[in-house]
């Protein structure tokens, strides 16, 4: 059941802030409420003050400055506008084909990037793409605005570097260049996804030599992470004769996943399942060079 609570609907990130900063434990931000309201409902967490982001115009921005290349997402995007904004699906492919496979219509309908990155549920997946972008988070507090690597913004499950009183404010994304191809691969057995797999593959000028590779692995434990030993072994190899250190770079970053027993299999499982499609989605990156 859902206790009662009050509403504050803030004009400003600093107003939001100042709310939680005022509130503190008997508060948090609220967006699209799909985790929040949920586990409000179980009874898992009680607040008394929500204060909505939703109310904030400047966090519903999504930028693309073509000079830099640079994508800037507000917090309070939702996956669904992600999945079909058009500057995302030509700049950026690989986000709104990411966006799109994430849990349903109506959760992506109001479910926000900030919320799900902030909630840092394991079961997610942009997190996992993000860090093959490199990608920044910028949040903005009573104390300031900070910017941190999505590499350190995860820190354990549904635990994040953010303050209670940050706001999300924005994620920014770099475009790959002409010689970068990604791809995803999502596996799952619930609800949530199971697996995820993220390759950004960039080759030589001839697209003969891999000239760097980026490789982040999700969901299997408690936060996703990029596999630098299994993205070496890589680094460098011919493209053609690239099956012998794939084998051992899926190896590697099945070992290095961090992978634990939870409702969606056993450690034992899911380091095989990361072999698999970890091989998959660095071959399905090579092929969208044809
Ligand atoms: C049935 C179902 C299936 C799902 N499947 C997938 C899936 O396949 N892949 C996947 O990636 N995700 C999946 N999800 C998760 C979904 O993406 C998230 O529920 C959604 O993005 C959360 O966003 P929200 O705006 O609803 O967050 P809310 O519920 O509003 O907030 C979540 C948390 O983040 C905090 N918060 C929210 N926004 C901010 C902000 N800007 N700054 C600071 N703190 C903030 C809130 O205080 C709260 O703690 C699924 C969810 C459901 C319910």
């Amino acid at each position: 059941m859902l206790r009662p609570f009050e509403i504050h609907q803030p004009e400003s990130v600093e107003a939001a802030s100042a709310l939680v900063g005022r509130y503190g434990d008997d508060a948090a931000f609220y967006a699209g409420g799909t985790e929040l309201l949920l586990v409000m409902k179980e009874g898992l967490v009680r607040y008394r003050h929500l204060v909505d982001l939703k109310t904030i115009p400047a966090l519903g921005a999504l930028d693309y400055d073509a000079a830099s290349g640079l994508l800037r997402i507000g917090g309070t995007v939702t996956h669904r506008a992600l999945e079909r904004h058009p500057t995302v699906r030509e700049r950026f492919p690989i986000v709104a084909e990411v966006e799109r496979l994430v849990a349903n219509v109506r959760v992506r309908n109001v479910g926000t990037i900030g919320g799900n990155l902030c909630f840092a549920e394991p079961h997610a997946d942009p997190g996992t793409l993000f860090l093959t972008f490199d990608a920044e988070v910028e949040l903005v507090g009573t104390r300031g605005a900070r910017t941190v690597p999505i590499g350190a913004f995860f820190t354990g499950a549904y635990e994040t570097a953010r303050q209670p009183d940050e706001v999300l404010t924005a994620v920014r994304l770099r475009e790959g260049g002409p010689q970068t191809r990604w791809a995803y691969m999502k596996f799952g057995i619930h609800e949530r996804p199971t697996l995820g797999v993220a390759v950004a593959l960039t080759l030589d000028a001839e697209r003969r030599g891999i000239e760097d590779v980026r490789i982040a692995v999700g969901c299997v434990g408690p936060v996703p992470a990029r596999v630098p030993a299994a993205e070496a072994l890589l680094r460098g190899a011919p493209l053609a004769e690239a099956d012998g250190p794939l084998e051992r770079a899926a190896q590697v970053a099945a070992e290095g996943a961090d992978a634990v027993d939870d409702l969606h299999g056993s450690a034992e499982y899911k380091v095989e399942m990361v072999k698999v499609f970890m091989r998959r989605a660095f071959r399905a990156a090579a092929a969208r060079f044809q």
